[in-house]
């Protein structure tokens, strides 16, 4: 492995207007990081990584580099772009470990993380680390978010969650798993015992229906629901999914891990919105791509599709010719999911979007005063990157809070 990371580094071209960098949603310093491995700064560089970024080990292996990082790199123009990403991996991989926490001394004030997704945890560090008192509420068992219940393990190994947790107890962050915040406890709660401000990072994790009869049958499930746990779920062995964004790209190759033989996957449109990168897995997976295929119904056998009418952009605008039944012991719903509603419901003050999405300011601030949120239950199911930065800014605008509210 260190052969390629060396010859990638000594590829960089060290630009002084590094393209890399603003094509990474948190300007990782890419150029910079890449001389620190160069003089064998192993410790600066992943110290560097962190500080900007502390689910860095994750991007490396989860972001969509094609997207972002290697896909702005000016060598990519006529050959093959710097593939930064697998040194930011092996530098972020070996930090995790061997990092010592830098914290300052308390400052005596407590905040409250509620949710442990890439959001939250990114909230955690940066505050344990400025001499805050902090606790994650956390409605799951485990750590992560979407990475331990999303994301599969043949992409994201669970165990640097269990790495991860490690670090944020060294930290000094307490968590409190299995509690519903909105449910067991209230945000209300949280201030009437001292804390001086709260940051939600509860993410999306209320499926989209379709809408349409059948939803309810036995032999019907829902993506993200699958993902969690693929094991608790008997599949048989012809899987339709329906949607081809990343999560069904995920839920196709899991299936197919789980005793699938065939997996067909179905699109309105006719372009998946997956990146190329995870369509291609599930393709070189077995996976088989069907497009302009309006869902009307599911049945005990399997979905019934009619032909979409497509306009020149390849979108659906109504549906044409007769019901087509597809065989298929299971069908797998993938097509996008939304935030819950208990907090919004539960916390007098607390703001939504018509899609139920929280309202923040300039400084991630919601419209209760001291309740912060970042990540996807903000903007709606991104990525992990995009949660860190916003996370980031929700963090630095909390911190001022508490220094001008004493
Ligand atoms: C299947 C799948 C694959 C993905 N693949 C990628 C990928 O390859 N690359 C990428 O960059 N992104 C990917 N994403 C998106 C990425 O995982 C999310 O954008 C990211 O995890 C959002 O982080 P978050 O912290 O905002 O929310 P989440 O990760 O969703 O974390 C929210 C946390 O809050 C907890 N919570 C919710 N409600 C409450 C409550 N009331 N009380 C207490 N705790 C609560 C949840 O249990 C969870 O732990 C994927 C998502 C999915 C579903
Ligand atoms: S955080 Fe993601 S986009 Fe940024 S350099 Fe790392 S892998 Fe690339």
């Amino acid at each position: 492995m260190a052969v390629p990371i060396v010859t990638e580094a000594n590829r960089c071209l060290q630009c002084k207007k590094p393209m890399c960098q603003q094509g990474c949603p948190v300007h990782t310093p890419i150029p910079h990081l890449i001389a620190l491995f160069k003089e064998n700064r192993l410790m600066d560089a992943g110290k560097e990584l962190f500080s900007n970024n502390p689910m860095s080990v994750v991007c490396s292996m989860v972001c969509d580099h094609e997207a972002q990082c290697a896909g702005h790199c000016v060598l990519g123009k006529k050959g093959q772009p710097v593939q930064f990403y697998e040194i930011e991996k092996f530098v972020s991989d070996a930090y995790l470990d061997r990092m010592k926490p830098e914290i300052m001394p308390p400052n005596g004030k407590t905040v409250a993380v509620i949710g442990s997704g890439p959001a939250g945890m990114t909230v955690a560090f940066m505050l344990a680390q400025n001499g805050y008192s902090v606790t994650i509420f956390e409605e799951k068992n485990m750590i992560g978010g979407m990475l331990q219940y999303g994301i599969p393990d043949f992409r994201l190994p669970k165990s640097i969650l269990d790495r991860y947790k490690r670090r944020l107890l060294e930290y000094g962050v307490h968590i409190r798993p299995h509690v519903v915040m909105g449910g067991d406890l209230m945000i209300d709660n949280l201030f009437r015992d001292g804390y001086a401000a709260v940051f939600v990072g509860t993410g999306v994790w209320r499926p989209s229906t379709l809408g349409i009869r059948g939803e309810t049958l036995a032999n019907v499930h829902f993506g993200i629901s699958y993902l969690a746990r693929p094991s608790s779920y008997t599949i048989g062995e012809t899987v339709a999914v329906i949607g081809m964004g990343n999560v069904a790209m995920d839920v196709a190759r899991t299936a197919f891990r789980h005793g699938a033989r065939r997996v067909m996957m179905f699109q309105r449109g006719s372009k998946s919105p997956a990146s190329e990168h995870e369509r291609q897995f599930a393709e070189l997976d077995g996976a088989e791509f069907f497009f302009g295929k309006s869902i009307q119904r599911i049945t005990p056998e399997g979905p019934v599709f009619k032909n979409s009418v497509l306009n020149e952009n390849g979108r659906p605008i109504g549906v044409e010719g007769e019901d087509e039944l597809v065989r298929a012991d299971t069908v797998i719903i993938a097509i996008n999911q939304g935030p819950k509603d208990k907090l919004v419901n539960t916390t007098h003050g607390l703001e939504a979007t018509e899609r139920g999405l929280l309202k923040v300011d300039e400084n991630n601030m919601t419209t209760r005063e001291g309740v912060f949120a970042a990540g996807d239950v903000v903007h709606g199911s991104l990525t992990v990157v995009h949660a860190v930065e916003d996370a980031k800014n929700a963090a630095q605008g909390m911190m001022r809070y508490m220094e001008e509210h004493g």
